[in-house]
């Protein structure tokens, strides 16, 4: 039986309301051990540690996502600090999902700048491992994770959507890199080099769910959901000319060491 872990769904979403327990039970039969669901922004954090509380082999992260970051009040960061101080109860076991959006641009660039560093002070402060969004933004957001020192917490880059020369600086910098659908989209042309650079130890897979649907379901079925981490195990296993079976188990492996969930198979 392949072992497989989804490093980055949003189990909290409205898409999944009708029917989140049989979504969570289609992932555990395709060997879903272990399912990391982030916050966006205050509601969205509360509602992640909800589930992590109410389903077993899901945990939680909080953070402000970039979109959100000309929203965020100190009465949020208030309230996510106060979850994450008691961790252990509330099933915290990252920062995120945090970092920079150029693309969409939905809060100004330098209110996202200083919500990630303020963000990644937290993280270090409590020492979590962070997950990071970024999207058009890879110089600002690796000068700032470098400068902020955020490797000393932990770091994964999720849904890696950078060239060969940005993945070897993650890489350098020590940073995990995760891949979700985009990897398996018949249009994917810079993603196949860089799948084959990354090492053993460094790799994750998600499905970043109820979004980015893998090749074929992009477009016929619009919702996402963590069962289908397997599709991306597959492409990678293909990529890298593995099983899938080792790609699931050494991103099991890399999900418990970088952030210190004990043994979850
Ligand atoms: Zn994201
Ligand atoms: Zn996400």
């Amino acid at each position: 039986m392949i072992m497989l872990i989804d490093s980055h769904a949003h189990l909290d979403m409205p898409h999944f309301d009708a029917d989140r327990d049989a979504v969570i039970a289609r992932a555990r039969e395709a060997g879903v051990v272990a399912i990391l669901t982030l916050g966006v922004d205050g509601i969205s954090s509360r509602c992640a540690v909800a589930l992590a509380q109410q389903y077993e082999g899901v945990f939680a992260a909080v953070g402000i996502h970039p979109h959100e970051a000309q929203h965020a009040t100190p009465e949020d960061y208030k309230t996510l600090m106060g979850l994450a101080r008691t961790r252990e109860t509330n099933r915290i076991i990252a920062w995120g999902e945090i970092g920079l959006d150029y693309h969409y641009d939905h809060s100004p660039r330098d209110v996202q700048r200083r919500e990630f560093r303020r963000q990644l002070r937290m993280a270090r402060e409590l020492d979590l491992p962070v997950c990071i969004h970024s999207r058009e933004a890879h110089d600002d957001v690796l000068t700032i994770l470098d400068e902020e020192k955020a490797v000393e917490v932990g770091v994964v880059m999720h849904c890696f959507s950078g060239d060969e020369q940005v993945a070897r600086r993650c890489l350098d910098l020590g940073f995990y890199i995760s891949f979700a659908g985009p990897v398996t989209f018949t249009n994917a042309r810079k993603l196949p080099a860089v799948v084959t650079l990354v090492p053993d130890d460094r790799l994750l897979i998600e499905t970043d769910a109820p979004y980015l649907s893998p090749h074929p379901w992009r477009g016929r079925e619009h919702r996402n959901e963590p069962a289908r981490v397997a599709i991306i195990a597959a492409r990678l296993a293909e990529l890298r000319g593995v099983a899938s079976e080792v790609v699931g188990q050494r991103a099991t492996e890399n999900f418990q060491t970088l952030f210190k969930v004990p043994s979850a198979g």
